[in-house]
């Protein structure tokens, strides 16, 4: 079997936490102790324990376990790793800086490599969204957005604008803000009641979409809920509505033909921010550096994060539009700062160098072009297992699509046992409840597709 712990380094980590090597090749066992102190995020803590999947190692396409087993990586890590695993020019760009300096603090001081990522970045955003804000993290990203919605509406003299409108089945992260518009129960439930006034409008699926080839025709009349809510709260209550061009986290629901372009229509008409939260749609995954691009919206705020740094270092952002940049930078006296806001790690130097890093392989790789180009075949291909019973719906758009199966006793059962069986067969998945979630590198091949059915198909027939 193949040596997957290419440093005795890390091998000997892995004995130093208790897990013993069984023979000779590289298995390992592991026991509940061992695994005992991470408390792992949205994770079946318990269940993990006692038969954990640790993924050791990846390349291109593929990860690999710590039995050995190569393992097709389906979902981008969490649509993360556009530019597929391993990819050297990042690693040696983090190297560099690494070498070159640790950290640098980003209050009133800075590090040229910030500048050229917004730089980089500003040149893909849609319309004049070219003011960039550095994150950690998704979640971070939505609550800086709404924090900057607010801070907008304060310097042009509405502060009473602080209502947020989000939607049913949404994810926005797991802060306070985001949090509180997202609609997911689960997320919410045990965490009180979130911001103040919040408000949710629809969520876009409707019956008639199933098995929509891209954008479904139904559905674009949801938007007229966002207009409910004008009439209901007065728009000069509200600060801003969120929305995923694909809702990712609840299923891949994709917005139907005219939806976005209606809300965009409703804000416009009241003042209102529209904020795209493309923190799992961007970087090309829907077949343009952006969903709002490819859908053809500007939104007036945007956030992203997961492929900024092609997954490699924790990173995320905003983009703000040069009104919204202008208006609060200006309310400010000279010399004064505008907005207080920001984190100790924002634009750190090492994660600003791995996203000039991957920012410069989408460009010269023409990876968003190339996802457009596959996409096709990835949906077609995903929609042919539509003959299997248990198969009730097959959505997407780009490269992110959703399989979704027929409940079983409960919601999601069918959705974790086909997760659980499809990593034993070597193929790694997202599944929210019972969609199972393809996001993957941006540079897959038709084989891969072939080899990602196959299994799907192999699993599915037995659930
Ligand atoms: N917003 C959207 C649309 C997401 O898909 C996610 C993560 O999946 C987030 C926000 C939160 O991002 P993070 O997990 O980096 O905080």
């Amino acid at each position: 079997m193949q040596q997957i712990f290419t440093s005795d380094r890390m091998a000997a980590f892995f004995r130093s936490i208790g897990v013993a090597k069984l023979s000779n090749d590289w298995s390992f066992k592991m026991t509940a102790n061992t695994l005992e102190n991470h408390w792992m995020p949205f994770t079946a803590n318990r269940s993990f324990k006692k038969q954990p999947r640790l993924l050791v190692r990846a390349e291109g396409m593929y990860y690999w376990d710590h039995n050995g087993k190569k393992i097709l990586d389906g979902a981008a890590g969490i649509h993360c790793v556009n530019a597929g695993h391993g990819r050297p020019e990042i690693r040696n760009a983090i190297a560099k800086m690494l070498q070159d300096v640790d950290y640098v603090p980003h209050f009133s001081v800075g590090h040229p490599i910030s500048f050229e990522l917004a730089q980089k970045i500003a040149r893909i955003t849609p319309g004049d969204l070219n003011y960039l804000f550095f994150v950690n993290s998704g979640s971070e990203a939505v609550d800086t957005a709404m924090k900057m919605a607010l801070a907008y509406h304060y310097a042009r003299g509405e502060p009473q604008r602080v209502r947020f409108v989000g939607r049913q089945r949404a994810y926005h992260g797991v802060n306070f803000g985001g949090l509180s518009v997202s609609g997911m129960v689960k997320n919410r439930e045990a965490f009180g009641v979130g911001l103040p006034g919040t408000v949710h409008i629809r969520h876009t699926f409707c019956e008639e979409q199933r098995f929509s080839n891209g954008q479904p025709e139904m559905g674009a009349n949801f938007a007229e809920d966002l207009q409910r809510v004008v009439e209901t709260f007065g728009a000069k209550s509200i600060a801003a509505v969120l929305v995923e061009p694909v809702a990712g986290s609840t299923g891949i629901l994709v917005s139907p033909r005219g939806y976005l372009e209606r809300i965009r229509e409703i804000c416009t008409e009241n003042g209102i921010l529209m904020i795209a939260d493309e923190v799992g749609t961007g970087f090309g995954r829907t077949g343009a550096a952006f969903a709002s691009e490819r859908i053809g919206v500007v939104p007036d705020l945007m956030t992203m994060a997961k492929a900024i740094t092609n997954g490699t270092v924790p990173m995320g952002a905003v983009a703000a539009s040069e009104n919204i940049y202008k208006t609060i930078t200006d309310s400010a006296p000279d010399g004064a700062t505008e907005l207080f806001h920001g984190y100790t790690f924002s634009a750190h130097p090492v994660a600003c160098a791995a996203g000039v890093a991957a920012m410069d392989i989408y460009e010269n790789e023409q990876l968003f072009d190339r996802a457009m180009a596959i996409s096709g075949y990835f949906l077609d291909s995903l929609r042919a297992l539509r003959d299997l019973p248990a198969v009730i719906d097959v959505r997407g758009f780009g490269l992110m699509a959703g399989v979704e199966l027929v409940k079983g006793e409960h919601v999601g059962q069918r959705g974790h046992a086909a997760l659980r069986d499809l990593f034993d067969a070597g193929l790694l998945i997202r599944a929210p409840g019972d969609t199972l979630a393809l996001t993957p590198p941006l540079t897959i091949e038709k084989p891969h597709v072939d080899e990602m059915c196959e299994k799907l198909r192999g699993v599915i027939k037995r659930i």
